[in-house]
């Protein structure tokens, strides 16, 4: 079995807010650090950043593609497959739907297609790495498959409050209000950072369809904070169809884990005001009937509550054994910042990550599989080990974040997590 972990939601340098380090030798080797296998090569509707694909991309496997300088170089290569993410903003039952969709395409020459039948209908491309425009999901679906059956659409970050198809601003109460008649194509949503996958799964709307998680990364540290892991049998084995497949029939022999953010670290995860530096949880939004307590404005409604608005049963009702399980993870920066005591932007930080992620193999080979030991032995202070120990056990604390404020995950247990009434007005 050749386990391999893929990240299949980034972006490039021409996106909006994106690194101009995101040009793809540094992916690669930010991949290879990480630990990722496989990656989204991202952008592809941006004619810049296609350009740049069709010059460095060579396709190895069906609609599986290496840097063409990495070509031959079986084992360290990191494997690239072609989706993007657009932004699709609407009317539709006299509300506005602003929808985040992840479009996938089995090769360039389909890539294409896809962003000539975008030019012809008036969107501009060149804009955005991730471009706006005023078709709709559906029209998205219906595009993609008159190009080629094997394009896959999957909502992107389903729950975030602003752009996503159950967005509490944006979206819809079901796939199907969204996709109508072709809801039967859609097979997978996106969870996002502020969700995670026992969320999800209080939806029984949800039982028959695959949760994906990917770090929809804006820089190259970025990369990978949420990742999906596949089982193949061997190289030959990875192809496009083949990790569509998984995706779309969420078979669980393939389909081994995702990798998690603990949900409270996303930045929509509790209800809240940013300006006004309340945050609140749905019990608590609830009480102040869905106003801030401050400007008396409306709250922007985070995932949690989202979630429970339209979940139809318990955590404990969820059927045991049924759905691909999940592993919580904290980023390997964030665990040194607090074993050092140090913001995770430091040089101390990134000089102890690169120490480690070269004696150890890689970030994931270091959060998921080596020991405390091992980690020791290389390690400048145990609370490393401790750290990383901690998250592995779930034996963390959170403040939750809200309205685009990071949460923050205490790993070491230092601060007691705050009361539910200080945690209101931080
Ligand atoms: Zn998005
Ligand atoms: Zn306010």
């Amino acid at each position: 079995m050749l386990e391999q972990i893929l990240d299949l939601h980034i972006h490039s340098k021409y996106s909006r807010a994106c690194s101009p380090a995101l040009e793809l030798p540094n992916i690669a080797r930010a991949c290879r650090q990480k630990g990722i296998d496989i990656v989204s090569a991202g952008d592809f509707t941006h004619p810049l950043w296609f350009k740049h694909l069709a010059e460095n991309l060579a396709e190895e496997n069906e609609g599986v593609y290496v840097l063409r300088s990495e070509i031959g170089d079986q084992k360290s290569k990191v494997r690239f497959i072609l989706s993007t993410e657009i932004s699709c903003i609407y009317s539709h039952g006299g509300k506005t739907r602003r929808i985040h969709l992840l479009i996938f395409a089995p090769a360039l020459a389909a890539a294409q297609k896809f962003n000539q039948a975008l030019e012809k209908r008036g969107v501009n491309l060149k804009a955005d790495g991730r471009p706006i425009m005023g078709l709709s999901a559906k029209e998205i679906v219906q595009i993609c498959l008159a190009i080629d059956e094997r394009m896959m659409v999957v909502p992107a970050h389903a729950w975030t409050p602003w752009f996503s198809v159950f967005g509490s601003k944006s979206g819809y109460d079901s796939l199907a209000e969204c996709f109508e008649e072709f809801v039967p194509q859609i097979h997978a949503i996106e969870t996002g950072l502020s969700s995670d996958p026992p969320m999800n799964r209080r939806l029984s709307a949800l039982d028959n369809i695959t949760l994906i998680s990917n770090s929809d990364a804006h820089s190259l540290d970025n990369l990978g904070r949420e990742a999906n892991v596949f089982a193949f049998t061997d190289y030959p084995d990875i192809t496009y169809d083949r990790i569509t497949r998984i995706i779309k029939t969420g078979n669980r022999q393939k389909f081994l884990y995702t990798i998690e953010f603990f949900p409270e670290e996303g930045k929509y995860h509790y209800d809240g005001h940013k300006d006004c530096q309340v945050v609140l949880s749905p019990a608590e939004s609830k009480r102040e009937g869905g106003r801030c307590p401050k400007c008396k404005r409306p709250l922007t409604i985070g995932v949690l509550n989202r979630v429970e608005e339209l979940a139809d049963r318990a955590a404990e009702e969820i059927p045991a054994g049924r759905f691909i399980p999940h592993r919580s993870l904290v980023p390997l920066r964030e665990i040194i910042a607090a074993a050092f005591s140090v913001g995770v932007a430091s040089k101390q930080v990134a000089v102890e990550y690169q120490r480690l992620v070269k004696a150890l193999g890689s970030e994931f080979a270091i959060l998921l599989h080596r020991s405390a030991a091992e980690i020791n032995q290389m390690a400048s202070t145990p609370a490393i080990a401790a750290g990383i120990e901690r998250v592995r056990a779930g034996r963390v604390t959170a403040r939750p974040g809200y309205d685009g404020v990071f949460g923050v995950v205490d790993v070491l247990g230092a601060t007691r997590p705050p009361a539910p009434r200080q945690a209101a007005l931080l």
